[in-house]
């Protein structure tokens, strides 16, 4: 089982793929997250994606084709949940070529849709802990100490590309580049729009009815 999760910044991406994994046991592999380790790591591929990512802008097309395809290669059979990629047409015809050469396709898309005030809301209140990768929010999922990681006491941080000013960039982005790549999809794959304005229990129920029908649970 492969699935594409599609959704604006914000969306709830992330979180419903903690739980997608949680009950399906399939791999998830976020594009966000691996940008993010290299750019901690220090990489040449981390200093290239720094300036874009901070923008708000997309990582050239090349550079997470190629990043992507050797992630997906170290994954296991079982199956697989992109978070996050792709994010253009151009990378979703990559993927697309680079699984059918081996004989695999994507099996489900899901795409989140959630209004704008809400993105705000969300991203905007977003911390996260720098050690264990926590999420947190400052109205709707407070930490028990407040500014401090419950698992690890770590002071938590703001993501740099959650501003109010970067966020409306990158919804200008995801308008632009990412929503074509769920017409895209709408020609060929079965894709699953599904209301993610709720609360992430509501939202996961939602992704739970349409999944549970495609995987043994
Ligand atoms: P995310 O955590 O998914 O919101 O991604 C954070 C940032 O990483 C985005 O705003 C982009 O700058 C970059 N990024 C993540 N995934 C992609 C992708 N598939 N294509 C281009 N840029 C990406």
């Amino acid at each position: 089982m492969r699935i594409v999760l599609l959704g604006a910044p914000g969306a709830g991406k992330g979180t419903q793929c903690k739980r997608i994994v949680a009950r399906y046991g399939l791999m998830h592999l976020s594009s966000g997250d691996i940008l993010r380790q290299e750019r901690a790591a220090g990489t040449e591929l981390g200093q290239k994606a720094q300036n874009y990512m901070d923008s708000g802008a997309l990582v050239p097309d090349d550079i997470i084709v190629k990043m992507m395809a050797s992630a997906i290669k170290k994954t296991p059979e079982a199956g697989l949940i992109l978070d996050g990629f792709p994010r253009t047409v151009n990378q979703a015809v990559a993927l697309d070529e680079s699984l059918a050469c081996n004989g695999r396709r994507i099996d489900a898309v899901l795409n989140l849709r959630v209004d704008d005030p809400v993105v705000f809301e969300r991203l905007t209140g977003r911390r996260s802990c720098p050690q264990c990768g926590a999420v947190y929010h400052v109205k709707n999922l407070k930490p028990k100490v407040d500014g401090r990681c419950d698992n690890d006491g770590a002071e938590l941080i703001q993501r740099s590309d959650d501003s109010r000013e970067v966020v409306t960039n990158r919804l200008k982005t995801y308008r632009l580049q990412t929503k074509p790549v769920v017409d895209y999809y709408k020609k060929n794959n079965t894709v699953y729009d599904i209301d993610a304005n709720e609360d992430a229990d509501h939202v996961a129920s939602l992704v739970f009815e349409n999944l549970d029908a495609l995987v043994s649970v």
